[in-house]
């Protein structure tokens, strides 16, 4: 211990999840303690996303909340990490509040800088300079490390834990900031993946999220043999203690896609669950976003997706309010949605990354108020859907991995007992509210299903 205490506060995806929960790892094994207030912290971090310009906003407005707390308190030490950090680099090292600005790919220095920082009180800065690059080998080496090392811990839900399985992504659609702060697409050794989530099965972890941006395109040519993401399942399948595998996010591609559903079909580890993002049903749209497929193309995808593997539940993304997105556009994405039947969608409206191509070349046409009335309508849509694929579940037994406590107790109107409610999830991703000894947390449950709502399932424990 070296007395100092770090507060992490994280935003975005599960990639940040991930990297917050090696940071802390990290953090711990140089010496620093964790804690969950900030006014008790030496050290505040904040992880931070780039992807929609409200996260950023979120990101900013935490920074003024900081640099009031500095007025009472000028030790404390500010540090900003992950993908804001690499976006904007030295022009958030001038916020008063920020002592340390510091990249995804940069991680790895984070104990050393924070320690800098506390010595000297100086200001410190870890970027890429050139993130448009192939990270090079003795960085892909040293996040291996980090990662290896520290990628043992998730303690935030029990028996689950995030697996990295690709870093970056090379298919710069046009509205997207991730390629110009992650980088290009670096995927990670199989062997180094496998042996990582033997050490977890080891600590007790029975689900594994594979991570990637474009999850299902993982490749890594090993001698003569080409590994997929079908492999890695494959692989992990066999692996004991491990019960459920699943990956996120999946780019409609056809590469290795027949191999992935095969082994989803055939192994019962592997949940029967994709997240593909669709993002427009508009081809015109489709092409302006460099997405690479027509909305008819992805269908067929979904389609042999259903035949392939009966049950599966699929997920998917949309981006209302692109640049040049006519009523008739919207009509098509809301038809595309129609006939997708997605157990759910993460619907959102444009908005204009600095840097990115979208931003660049193509106009923000689409007043806000259209964006609102075109997000509710299609919320409303999927909505109805949803609603519809969670009734088939009364009165049905489902199997659960057990979270731990709900955090909405007022939902469960019907929920009674002594016991407190509990929250799980389904493999296919539905989220199941029930009443249950907290000892049940990191455990399967079965539960009977007494009540749906569009996006959650209420029952009973058996
Ligand atoms: S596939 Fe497109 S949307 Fe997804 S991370 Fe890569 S550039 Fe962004």
């Amino acid at each position: 211990m070296n007395g100092k205490i770090v507060h992490i506060k994280s935003f975005g995806c599960q990639m940040n999840k991930l990297d917050t929960a090696l940071v802390s790892s990290a953090l711990k094994e140089a010496g620093f303690s964790l804690t969950a207030s900030v006014k008790e912290a030496d050290v505040v971090l904040i992880n931070t996303c780039s992807v929609r310009e409200h996260a950023e906003q979120r990101v900013l407005s935490h920074l003024g909340h900081l640099k009031h707390i500095k007025e009472n308190k000028p030790d404390l030490i500010v540090g900003v990490i992950g993908c804001m950090a690499q976006r904007l680099g030295d022009k958030l090292l001038e916020h008063e509040a920020v002592n340390i600005v510091c990249g995804p790919t940069q991680i790895p220095q984070i104990a050393k800088l924070i320690t800098e920082a506390l010595e000297r009180n100086e200001k410190r800065l870890a970027v890429t300079e050139k993130i448009l690059q192939k990270t090079s080998e003795n960085q892909n080496q040293t996040l291996e490390r980090f990662e290896s090392a520290y990628g043992i811990e998730d303690k935030k839900i029990p028996s689950q834990a995030y697996v990295r399985a690709m870093r970056g992504c090379n298919n710069f659609c046009t509205y997207c900031i991730v390629p110009y702060v992650r980088g290009p697409e670096v995927c990670r050794a199989p062997e180094a993946i496998i042996e990582q989530i033997k050490r977890l099965a080891s600590q007790g972890v029975k689900q594994v999220t594979l991570l990637g941006q474009t999850v299902n395109s993982y490749k890594y040519k090993k001698g003569r043999r080409i590994w997929c993401l079908a492999d890695l399942l494959d692989a992990a399948s066999a692996i004991e203690g491990i019960e459920w595998l699943k990956f996120v996010t999946s780019y409609p591609s056809e590469e290795f896609f027949d191999e992935i559903l095969q082994v989803m079909a055939d192994s019962p580890k592997v949940c029967n669950y994709l997240h593909i993002p669709a993002q427009s049903g508009s081809d015109k749209i489709l092409r302006a976003m460099n997405r690479n497929y027509t909305a008819a193309w992805y269908l067929e995808l979904l389609a042999k997706a259903r035949a392939t593997v009966p049950g599966i539940a699929i997920a998917g993304d949309f981006i209302v309010g692109f640049p040049g997105e006519t009523e008739e556009d919207f009509e098509a994405t809301v038809e595309l949605l129609k006939k997708a039947r997605y157990r759910n969608s993460f619907i959102f409206k444009y908005s204009p990354r600095p840097g990115t191509t979208a931003d660049k070349r193509l106009e923000d046409t689409v007043p806000a108020e259209v964006k609102q009335k075109r997000i509710a309508e299609l919320l409303a849509v999927q909505e109805k859907i949803s609603d519809e694929l969670s009734r088939d579940f009364l009165d049905k037994e489902v199997k659960v991995l057990v979270e731990g406590l709900s955090k909405k107790s007022h939902l469960n109107i019907g929920g009674s007992g002594d016991n407190p409610q509990l929250v799980g999830r389904t493999a296919t991703d539905y989220i199941v509210v029930f009443n249950g000894p907290t000892s049940l947390a990191g455990q399967f449950a079965k539960v009977k299903i007494t009540k749906t709502s569009p996006l959650t399932l209420f029952g009973e424990l058996i």
